[in-house]
């Protein structure tokens, strides 16, 4: 049995340097804790934990003097609120993230209505509208809810999608809104660091000669899940968090299995997944 994997797949440069910020802080002996998954990644927030990085809901809670705020980004006024507080900030952000809160920002100045394309309990998308007025904005993923909302209200309107969307997939839902609006802009948010490792994995799911494929991400990563529902279009596919998930009978008479990962999973988690396979 021989394993193949995507051409691309796992870490994102965004999540790499979130990474890598939080275990140069530990590595140098700061005290502090995490807002929510630094990645979704339950191994990694383990290993954040162990490393003296725990993991918590709220600002609140934090006792240690810093508080991280993760890859995914916070509203504004968490910024303030935990200076409030009395903490310090390690912002790992990513700068993709921050571009959107960027050019919102603008569009809401210049006088667009916005539209966040995307999940409104996700830790991104809320990051982007917990501070807006709710009269400037929409959060919309359906086709049934852009059909629901009189577009004519607004002068002009700026889409943004959540960065880990794949845009295809949503292009009804955005067209419905261009039939009805007066002026609708998109921007460019889509993260290309997540369409690469999609891209990747739907090469490798029409592969002939990978006869079923094994996905690794946390159970939360909405860019794993979204793997999985590419790869299993065209193989049998299985969605797993590390080694220990795999299931000998899921790779019974397979010669080649493929192997992708979602962009929150580490390196070292991959490895040992490709490791354990090899030595069925
Ligand atoms: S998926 Fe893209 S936007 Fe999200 S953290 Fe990674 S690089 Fe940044």
């Amino acid at each position: 049995m021989r394993v193949k994997r995507a051409a691309k797949y796992g870490f994102c440069s965004g999540v790499r340097i979130a990474d890598l910020k939080v275990k140069r802080f530990a590595a140098a002996g700061g005290r502090g804790a995490i807002l929510g998954q630094v990645v979704h990644n339950e191994r990694v927030v383990q290993e954040m934990e162990n490393l003296g990085v725990r993991t918590v809901d709220d600002i609140v809670a934090v006792a240690e003097p810093t508080i991280v705020f993760s890859a995914h980004g916070v509203p504004p006024s968490f910024h303030d609120r935990a200076r409030d507080h009395g903490l310090k900030i390690l912002d790992t952000t990513c700068k993709f993230v921050y571009d959107i809160h960027r050019e919102s920002k603008q569009a809401l100045e210049a006088g667009y209505h916005l539209v966040f394309i995307g999940d409104p309990k996700h830790r991104e998308v809320i990051g982007y509208t917990n501070d807006l007025d709710p009269s400037t904005y929409h959060i919309v993923s359906k086709i049934d809810e852009a059909e629901s909302i009189d577009w004519l209200a607004y002068e002009k309107i700026k889409i943004f999608y959540q960065t880990t969307l794949n845009a295809e997939e949503f292009e009804d839902v955005v067209r419905v809104i261009e039939r009805r609006a007066n002026q609708v802009e998109r921007g460019d948010t889509i993260c290309y660091a997540t369409k690469e490792n999609q891209d990747a994995a739907r090469v490798l799911a029409q592969d002939p000669d990978v006869d079923v494929i094994i996905i690794i991400g946390g159970r939360m990563s909405a860019n794993t899940k979204h793997l999985w529902e590419i790869c299993r279009e065209s193989k049998p596919a299985y969605l797993i968090q590390g080694a220990d998930d795999i299931e000998k009978q899921w790779l019974d008479g397979a010669k080649v299995v493929g192997l992708t990962a979602g962009s929150s999973t580490p390196d070292y988690v991959i490895d040992e997944v490709e490791n354990a396979i090899a030595a069925m």
